[in-house]
């Protein structure tokens, strides 16, 4: 067993993404003891891992440890474990470092890569899921373009400067920007040697359309905006193989390359102990408006790993960072009401906007009732996430970061750091 001292009626929450951390944080002063599982010592900022894999933020930049931010914490109990299963019955978490007893227990811990079973991509291709992975494809698109200097056949180089997204949501999309900026920006003077009329950046997606949460206007801007950043934007095209050498797709392309990022899809993180039932599509677990997974009455889940209908959203809430947040405020309120005997009150989600980045100069901004795009998008989007990080110093480091990259056009990060031996 995990040692934790006894005490006040305990919430465990497993993650510290923006679910748990939003969370934990409005508990301080519930009167509960709180334990906090995460299996990685820090919170990180997933919206700019993009600017992490291109070479544009250090990854300290936008993860925080958890046992600074909670420095002050009375009664708060941090542990760095992986939660593998739970017991129901007993209460009782199994994880890799043992066994806790949970009065409460809440699961907020998000979502995986899901690569619909296509063949070879979860071995071969680069998600961005995790610090760790942005950081392994700045290493691996660096590299590339150092390799690519390095061969004398003309197909081997094209395997190196063909770089290949899939997926048009908003990772992918920010993504194929943030390459085209660099190639448009950084390479000419890195490798003055490098056609770079040579580097090619193809998006490709599923459907007839970028951007499916956001409206079709704002499709078609996002799909003119990055056609502007000359990255080929390839849609009704589904990924059939990849084999390491060439992606092949259902409408017969065959695209030569060494790097494909994957940014096309998730599933929830799934820990074994729940009902099969409590299960719903994407392996999200089935709530109801209180948060309260279906079959159990003190186990909750929120955010990416949640399934909740409301009338508006018939078909669950979209994964995205402000759902987990809200959901988390929310429980926390009602968590302090069971103590206090009250009733629960239900969840709604009240839907603020939506935003995502192309490029230098170049965002959409998708409010309730208008959008907007281009620089004033731009400086709005850099300004909401730079609010939304956590910690001054970080806020300071991106904000100064930005600032040179928008003064200078160039971004001074572009090292390619391996584990040891490397
Ligand atoms: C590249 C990328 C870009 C994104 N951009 C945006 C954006 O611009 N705007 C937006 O609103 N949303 C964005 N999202 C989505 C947003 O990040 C998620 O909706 C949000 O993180 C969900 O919060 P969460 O608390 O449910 O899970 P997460 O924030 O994913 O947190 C889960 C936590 O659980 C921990 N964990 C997982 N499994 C276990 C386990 N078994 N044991 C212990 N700990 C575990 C993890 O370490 C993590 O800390 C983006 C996501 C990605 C991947």
């Amino acid at each position: 067993m995990i040692n934790v001292p006894t005490g006040k009626k305990r919430v465990v929450i497993v993650g510290c993404g923006f679910g748990g951390l939003k969370l934990a944080r409005k508990l301080r002063y519930s009167g509960f003891q709180v334990v906090i599982v995460d299996k990685r010592n820090y919170h990180q900022f997933q919206p700019l891992f993009y600017q992490v894999a291109t070479a544009g933020l250090e990854p300290s930049a936008i993860s925080f440890p958890l046992r600074k931010i909670f420095q002050h914490y009375k009664d708060y109990f941090i542990r760095i474990a992986e939660v593998t299963n739970i017991d129901t019955d007993k209460q009782q978490l199994w994880t890799t470092k043992g066994t806790i007893q949970y009065d409460y227990l809440v699961l907020t811990q998000g979502a995986v890569n899901s690569f619909f079973g296509i063949k070879n991509m979860e071995s071969l291709s680069k998600p961005m899921k995790s610090v760790s992975e942005a950081l392994d494809l700045r290493n691996t698109l660096l590299q590339n373009f150092e390799d690519a200097l390095a061969v004398t056949n003309e197909e081997d180089q094209e395997g190196f400067l063909n770089l290949v997204v899939v997926g048009g949501g908003a990772t992918g999309m920010e993504v194929s920007g943030a390459l085209a900026d660099m190639r448009k920006y950084v390479l000419g003077k890195d490798y003055p040697e490098l056609n770079q009329d040579k580097i090619h950046i193809y998006l490709i997606e599923g459907t007839n359309r970028l951007l499916p949460a956001l409206s079709e206007k704002s499709a078609v801007k996002a799909k003119g905006f990055l056609e502007k950043l000359r990255v080929e934007v390839l849609l009704n095209s589904q990924v059939r193989n990849y084999d390491g050498k060439f992606i092949e797709t259902s409408d017969g392309k065959k695209i030569r390359t060494n790097l494909v990022i994957w940014t096309a899809g998730i599933t929830g993180a799934r820990i074994e102990g729940l009902r099969d039932k409590s299960y719903g599509k994407g392996n999200r677990i089935l709530v109801d408006r209180f948060n309260i997974v279906k079959g159990y009455s003190n186990i909750f889940a929120l955010g990416d790993n949640a399934m909740m209908d409301e009338p508006r959203f018939p078909n669950g809430h979209p994964q995205v960072a402000p759902v987990a947040i809200q959901q988390a405020s929310h429980l926390a309120k009602n968590l302090e009401r069971t103590i206090k005997d009250e009733e629960m009150i239900p969840f709604s989600y009240k839907d603020k906007g939506t935003m995502a980045t192309i490029g230098r100069n170049l965002a959409i901004v998708e409010l309730p009732n208008f959008q907007f795009y281009g620089t004033f998008a731009w400086f709005v989007w850099m300004f909401v996430h730079l609010m939304s990080i956590v910690g001054i110093r970080n806020r300071f480091l991106i904000l100064i970061n930005w600032f040179w990259n928008y003064v200078t056009y160039d971004t001074s990060l572009r090292l390619i750091l391996k584990p040891k031996g490397c």
